[in-house]
């Protein structure tokens, strides 16, 4: 290791390297030279950033306190515009005859103003929407305008829905239908015929293919939608009974979310591929082939074929997707197809950034030892002294293991009475002093047991953060999944501590405790000592997709406020959008609280005190005051 970087003073370099930003930032995010993160939105425009503990000072000069969601427009737009270059540049490098034709899932974050600036943007490339849901379909037809962009429904279809899309293709709407289950196409049938419009149809392919990775129960045998093979025979076959196959265009698949090596991705082009022929070979006139989600973002910045991370970078993506359809394609005489992706999670999980404060620390300090027990003391705790006394670096492993065992012998003693509070106290106090030790000496040693790194896991601090893992990161506690977590700011001090991140809610599964790190997973965080009187902010990255709106009410705390930040050319920003989180009173009445009856009650109660004469009236009208204030407020910790 260069010891300049482990003794000298500590630079921004080494925070870059540290929590890799460099790795997973995809060029959006940095540090400055004086050590704060800064977001670069424009892909391409170096000089247009902003930086974060800025628009933190901004944030609270507003009024709106930690924790807060911010949100930047200008990187959907360039995540938009990226993805259709490198597709571009694949198909005119590989003399693809076919068009991309991307649309964005409105499941992986549903917020309007997402949908507005994909539509907005995306209508110079035709990027469409797909719609899985009644409620989904009904929003993108009030922002999809760019009638050459697709609309892909997906998800079960009643006849509400089925009406309104043949509606929409009436109206020249790419709307397609995509089978999921066999039940659904004489629903089409009935309702086409009734209406008298003909549909866009597509049928879903239950892949073989399985891939690794989190998401993927979606894709293969044993995914709950799509049509086998045999299912697809009969859908053909009933086509042609009705002189409807004529309708059949396109071919859709879903491997699964967030694919983490590219050799999945192929297989599974490969095998919907062949399907794709023998439906153009039955008759149907087909033309657009429709890939699904799948495409991976780098969580961990590692590069590979890790579940947090991807194997494979967008260019190569695109580039492998071409080659293997035209591959096969070419070879039985089939005319290209316009591609579709519904890449969700790559178009936004960039940009969303989750921010908070720490609000405070706890750490396992033994505080000073005495030097010597008196001599009428336990033998235990003299047992347990004197490990402390002869550690050195060539015995820690031995005095790690008495030192264990006495604590376990001092445990078991105050249990049944034989030691005080207070001997007690003084037997932890010296166990932690062993185990601190041990942990410093073992530093030095080439070769560090396991049980030696286990201490540094224990020994490391509490920071309480201000935010809730449930409502802000659910796939965080339900899947364990990783994002990259750092300070904003303070980036040219040495963070001196070793931390995990309790929430809010004080669950034991509302933390933070796995981190992103150059060997994979890392069990704690680096970071900065608090300061007296400053504020200690913290960001989550990449938190865009999937995030938002699956987070719950644990605790009762609700929505964080919201706010949403364009960039102009010289470099200044602005706040487009604010939006205020829950109050207290908001998420009380989530659960069928009434917060004016609420206080009616309370007050009654407080009468009923003053009655009792253990408060005054005056007394009365400060706690109803501050219960009001309470139901106002913002249910995240406030200063
Ligand atoms: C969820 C989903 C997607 C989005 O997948 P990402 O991996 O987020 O791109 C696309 N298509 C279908 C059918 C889905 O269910």
């Amino acid at each position: 290791m260069n010891k300049k970087h482990t003794l000298g003073r500590w630079t921004v370099e080494d925070s870059a390297d540290l929590y890799l930003i460099r790795e997973w930032g995809a060029e959006y995010f940095s540090i400055s030279k004086e050590g704060d993160v800064v977001v670069t939105p424009i892909r391409g425009k170096k000089h247009v950033s902003v930086n974060l503990p800025e628009i933190i000072e901004g944030i609270k000069a507003r009024g709106y306190d930690m924790p807060v969601l911010l949100r930047f427009e200008d990187i959907l737009d360039s995540q938009i515009v990226q993805m259709h270059e490198s597709f571009r540049s694949a198909i005119a490098r590989f003399d693809y005859k076919g068009q991309f034709k991307g649309v964005y899932p409105i499941k992986v974050n549903q917020q309007k103003q997402v949908i507005e600036a994909i539509t907005r943007i995306g209508q110079f490339y035709h990027h469409g929407l797909e719609a899985g849901s009644k409620a989904e379909l009904i929003a993108a037809l009030s922002f999809l305008e760019d009638k050459e962009a697709c609309l892909i429904c997906n998800g079960y279809k009643d006849s509400e829905f089925i009406d309104l899309g043949l509606y929409a293709c009436k109206m020249g709407y790419k709307c397609f239908f995509v089978l999921e289950m066999p039940g659904e196409l004489d629903l089409i049938i009935e309702r086409s015929r009734e209406l008298g419009i003909k549909p866009l149809l597509g049928v879903r392919f239950k892949l073989s293919t399985q891939a690794g990775g989190h998401w993927t129960e979606s894709g293969g045998d044993r995914s709950l939608f799509g049509l086998t093979i045999s299912q697809i025979i009969e859908v053909i076959e009933k086509l042609k009974s009705v002189d409807m196959l004529d309708c059949l265009q396109l071919l859709h698949y879903h491997l699964g979310s967030q694919i983490p090596n590219i050799r999945d991705i192929r297989a599974a082009i490969q095998e919907a591929c062949r399907v794709y022929a023998g439906l153009a070979q039955e008759g149907a006139p087909m033309g657009y082939f429709d890939l699904g989600g799948g495409l991976a973002v780098d969580y961990d910045g590692s590069h590979t074929n890790y579940m947090n991370s991807r194997n494979y970078t967008l260019d190569e993506y695109c580039a492998d997707i071409i080659e293997a359809v035209m591959e096969i394609l070419n070879e039985v005489n089939i005319p290209h197809p316009h591609l579709i992706t519904e890449s969700g999670r790559a178009t936004v999980a960039y940009y969303s950034v989750l921010l908070f404060n720490i609000f405070d620390t706890n750490s396992i300090d033994p505080g000073t030892v005495p030097d010597s027990l008196a001599e009428d003391a336990p033998e235990i705790l003299l047992n347990m002294m004197d490990v402390l006394k002869s550690l050195n670096i060539r015995n820690l492993q031995e005095c790690y293991n008495d030192a264990l065992y006495y604590r376990d012998q001092i445990r078991q003693m105050f249990k049944v009475g034989d030691l005080s509070l207070r001997q007690r106290a003084l037997g932890d106090k010296i166990f932690w002093s062993i185990m601190h030790r041990v942990s410093d000496y073992s530093k030095s040693l080439k070769f560090i047991p396991k049980d030696l790194t286990d201490i540094d896991i224990a020994l490391c601090d509490t920071y309480y953060a201000n935010f809730s893992v449930f409502q802000s990161l659910p796939d965080s506690w339900a899947i364990g999944h990783v994002f990259p977590v750092m300070p904003i700011h303070r980036l040219n001090e040495r963070p001196g501590r070793n931390a995990i991140l309790a929430d809010i809610t004080c669950d034991c599964d509302g933390k933070i405790d796995r981190f992103i790190d150059k060997q994979g997973i890392s069990r704690a965080l680096r970071l900065h000592a608090l300061k007296d009187n400053e504020e200690y902010y913290l960001g989550v990255f990449l938190v865009g997709a999937y995030q938002e709106t699956l987070g719950d009410l644990h605790n009762l705390l609700g929505d964080t406020n919201v706010v949403s930040i364009r960039v102009s050319e010289d470099g200044s920003h602005s706040f487009v959008r604010e939006i205020e989180g829950d109050s207290v009173a908001d998420v009380l009445s989530y659960v069928e609280y009434d917060p004016k009856s609420m206080t009616k009650r309370f007050r009654a109660t407080a009468e009923q005190a003053i009655r009792e004469s253990m408060i005054t009236p005056q007394e009365r009208r400060e706690i109803m005051n501050m219960y009001e204030a309470g139901l106002r407020g913002y249910p995240y910790f406030e200063r």
